[in-house]
């Protein structure tokens, strides 16, 4: 798994605003793409904008201290993270073209990655409560395996002549406050500098062909009805190489016989008897692992809860578990037998017996 975001932008948890962003600036300009000669610079420089993106807006950086990184890339996709992002602050510092590569959504590189795909899958109660590995079957756009995704025989690839191979094109944009040169992405080429020499037969230089694709995922224990998981990487295959989009996941899970589920807690109606609600008794429940046996107290109120801590649904993102509330359910029998219904008239006539003496009491006092 991918790095912190505080780590890769080299502050601490509790750091300013102005700390991440002078630290921003600081790394971006060390791994600036088309000055930096480390080796993976633009892996790192975008690998650094993302975390800049996420802790220099409010609302991402405390939804990322909240879930971790997981849960957050769970939420948001990379067109979420960098949606909002102001890339024109630094454009005197990096100039204009950089940005539009990598934060230009719809104007950038990314306009050529595969599509995004989703798919719903139906789990068991029982399934999202342990966690399951499940195998997909998905539809899509892959890799080309003839040509390994390039687009051309052979794979030999030759530079694109409308862009000279610089994968760019300069244009003069008109706009009511003059006209001014832009930087593009080739159309040609999507913006790679190379095109196919001969094209690919099977996938008509692409670089994609339709098929079915088993993917294997793991569901982790704790999801919820409506929860979504991001597959990164297993949407639809780019234009020749230009990146996949990813696999969101949209979760249904089925409803429990036993128990209903509110955030992770999990309630449970229990019914008993008048006996043993006034009488107390121990009786044998379900809960997720095992059978245990709690103890009802006796005088137990119709709606009251007992608590078993720790026992509810485990949490998606691994923060412990949720709680367990046994809520009783004192029932009134609707069909006495004989003997019951005897019993019941001498209850009743030593609770009148009982209400007599109390309103002699109250008398006497007054
Ligand atoms: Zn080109
Ligand atoms: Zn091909």
């Amino acid at each position: 798994m991918s790095e912190d975001y505080y780590k890769i932008l080299g502050v601490s948890k509790n750091a300013s605003e102005e700390e991440i962003k002078k630290s921003y600036k600081q790394l971006a300009k060390k791994y600036h793409p088309d000055v930096s000669k480390e080796p993976g610079a633009e892996g790192k420089f975008k690998e650094l904008s993302e975390a800049y993106a996420v802790l220099s807006d409010k609302q991402k950086r405390q939804q990322y201290d909240t879930y971790g990184k997981e849960g957050f890339q769970q939420r948001y996709s990379s067109e979420d993270i960098f949606r909002g992002f102001d890339a024109s602050q630094f454009e005197d510092l990096f100039g204009g073209s950089i940005f539009e590569s990598f934060f230009g959504g719809s104007r950038g590189r990314r306009r050529n990655r595969g599509r995004d795909l989703r798919v719903s899958i139906t789990l068991s109660f029982d399934e999202a409560m342990s966690g399951v590995q499940k195998e997909l079957r998905i539809r899509k756009h892959d890799m080309c395996s003839d040509c390994e995704g390039t687009g051309a025989e052979d794979s030999e690839m030759e530079d694109c002549s409308a862009c000279d191979g610089k994968g760019q094109v300069r244009k003069a944009t008109r706009t009511p406050f003059g006209s001014f040169m832009q930087v593009g992405i080739c159309s040609e080429c999507s913006g790679q500098g190379k095109v196919p020499e001969i094209v690919c037969k099977t996938c008509g230089g692409s670089g994609s062909v339709e098929m079915t694709k088993k993917i294997n995922t793991k569901i982790p224990a704790g999801v919820d009805n409506g929860s979504t998981l991001r597959v990164s990487g297993e949407g639809e295959y780019g234009t020749r190489g230009s990146g996949s989009g990813d696999l969101y996941i949209e979760i249904e899970v089925e409803d429990s016989e036993i128990f209903r589920r509110e955030g992770d807690d999990l309630y449970l109606n229990l019914p008993i008897t008048f006996a043993q609600a006034a009488l107390g008794s121990d009786i044998k429940i379900p809960t997720l692992k095992k059978e245990v046996t709690i103890k009802i107290p006796s005088g137990s109120q119709s709606g009251t809860n007992i608590r078993l801590r720790g026992e509810g649904a485990p949490d998606v993102n691994q923060h412990g578990r949720g709680d367990i509330y046994v809520v009783l359910e004192v029932i009134t029998p609707s069909k006495l037998s004989k003997e019951q219904k005897a019993l019941f008239e001498k209850l009743a006539k030593l609770d009148e017996k009982k209400s007599i003496l109390d309103k002699i009491k109250d008398w006497a006092k007054r």
